[in-house]
């Protein structure tokens, strides 16, 4: 397509502005995404999350293939692992009171905020691009009585509508590989007070494989993203001013996901491309926590 009208664009998904072209077709896709991988999962409690999972798989609760309710376990395992990982994000922002703000940046249907909220009792702000996500997190806040406290927007995270260091702490989950580290980085550091912390989980290419493998460029198109490198979040962290306290590996926590997602039936086609990169190393899942200083 060429002459893209970016001001038509923008009125039609209701971008928040300063927003790019790419921008728009990152909230066009949300917009429309409907998945059943994740709505079915979120159905099981009400968490509805856009992020993948980690730990072993209780092949108790799982049952045997073929019985009836195979399907059903199949999913409500598949959600525990992605509560799982919330739960190790959380685990990471360090002591939180419940006086604080916490910010969730790139929140999807705000699964992760919820889950936040229910164990520190704080306020939490979520900002998607995604009209349609966001209404979707705060009808969720509404229907738990807690949108007092859980709030999302429609912004773009580059640009977040809060003042210097209101936040005790803030992350990313899965969403940092839809745009420049540099320019994330910076927005977190201004958002948060001196001695907060900043946690992302992510995909990340590994250096050591060399450059990004034909699996990660899969996963790029797929998912319309650019994954970065694990030295790229290393150094855009330390640039500004903010020095990792954690470097967690997940990916041989994060397999087990992939492998039982792949024998369901709501494979979506791209999980060959994760179990692939992640055995042969070019590519890795990982929680990185940081102190703003
Ligand atoms: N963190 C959520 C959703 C991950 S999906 C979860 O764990 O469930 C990726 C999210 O990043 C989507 O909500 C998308 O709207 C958001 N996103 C991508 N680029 C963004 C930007 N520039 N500003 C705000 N949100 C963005």
């Amino acid at each position: 397509m060429s002459d893209i009208d970016v001001t038509t664009l923008r009125d039609a998904v209701a971008l928040p502005t300063p927003a790019t072209p790419y921008q728009g077709d990152i909230a066009r896709y949300w917009n429309h995404e409907a998945r059943p991988v994740n709505l079915r999962l979120g159905d099981v409690d009400g968490l509805y999350h856009h992020h993948y999972g980690i730990g072993d798989i209780d092949h108790g609760a799982l049952g045997e293939p073929g019985a009836a309710d195979y399907e059903t376990r199949l999913i409500a395992e598949l959600h525990r692992l992605e509560s799982a990982q919330t739960n190790v994000l959380l685990d990471h922002l360090g002591p939180i009171k419940q006086d604080d703000t916490l910010v969730d940046a790139g929140c999807g249907r705000g699964g992760s905020m919820v889950m936040a909220h229910q164990r520190f009792g704080c306020s939490v702000e979520g900002v998607t691009l995604s009209v349609k996500q966001a209404d979707f997190a705060n009808n969720r806040a509404r229907e738990l009585g807690i949108e007092n406290a859980v709030q999302a927007r429609v912004c773009n995270m580059l640009d977040m509508p809060f003042t210097s260091g209101q936040a005790a702490a803030s992350w990313n989950n899965e969403s940092s590989m839809y745009v420049d580290l540099h320019d994330l980085f910076a927005e977190h550091a201004r958002i948060l007070a001196t001695g907060g912390r900043y946690v992302t989980i992510t995909g990340c290419w590994n250096p050591i494989y060399g450059q990004p493998s034909k699996w990660v460029s899969q996963i790029n198109a797929h998912f319309e993203c650019n994954i970065h490198s694990r030295r790229e979040y290393m150094r855009a962290l330390a640039d500004n001013r903010l020095v990792p306290q954690a470097v967690v590996d997940l990916t041989a926590a994060t397999l087990p996901y992939w492998e039982l997602r792949a024998t369901s039936s709501l494979v979506t086609g791209i999980e060959e491309a994760f179990i692939n990169s992640y055995k042969d190393g070019s590519f890795q899942y990982l929680l990185i926590a940081a102190d703003r200083v």
